[in-house]
């Protein structure tokens, strides 16, 4: 049981070159620990991908950051999940109106971002405070620390 955390950390990350916003590429996905099952992934972008939408300017080009986009897709699978017994993995850390969100949604219980450069201090510091486990992935060490947690 259990999932292949480096192929989701692959898939993430290629993903995230997929996005149609003209500012950065993200990327996230949410998967049940327990089964394994991918429950949803998404980019950023604009409603309905169609890439005009999104202006390209800095501080409101428009588009959904990819968490709220990966709940809103996962509406039908997430909300059934026990325990919070899912795990999201994205590319980099939330802002905080997404840490609101994925704190809101009620069934992620753990966080991984994979880019540390990406500042999202206040995001990380909001999952904490409601008990969401975060953890930074450091390429090819977290597998087994992983596995540990997914039981
Ligand atoms: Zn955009
Ligand atoms: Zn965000």
């Amino acid at each position: 049981m259990g999932y292949n955390f480096d192929d989701c950390v692959e898939y993430v990350r290629a993903l995230a070159k997929k996005s149609v916003c003209k500012r950065r590429g993200v990327a996230c996905m949410i998967i049940n620990k327990v089964s394994g099952e991918t429950l949803s992934w998404s980019t950023n972008g604009p409603a309905g991908d169609v890439p005009e939408l999104c202006s390209g300017i800095k501080d409101g080009c428009g588009c959904i950051h990819s968490e709220v986009n990966t709940i809103l897709k996962a509406r039908n699978t997430g909300p059934c999940l026990r325990d919070r017994r899912a795990v999201m993995i994205a590319t980099r850390a939330p802002c905080v109106p997404c840490a609101s969100a994925i704190v809101n949604c009620g069934y992620i219980g753990e966080f991984i971002y994979l880019d540390p450069s990406e500042p999202g201090a206040d995001g990380l510091a909001m999952l904490r405070r409601f008990g969401i486990q975060v953890r930074h992935h450091n390429d090819g060490k977290s597998d087994q620390q992983l596995k540990a947690s997914a039981v």
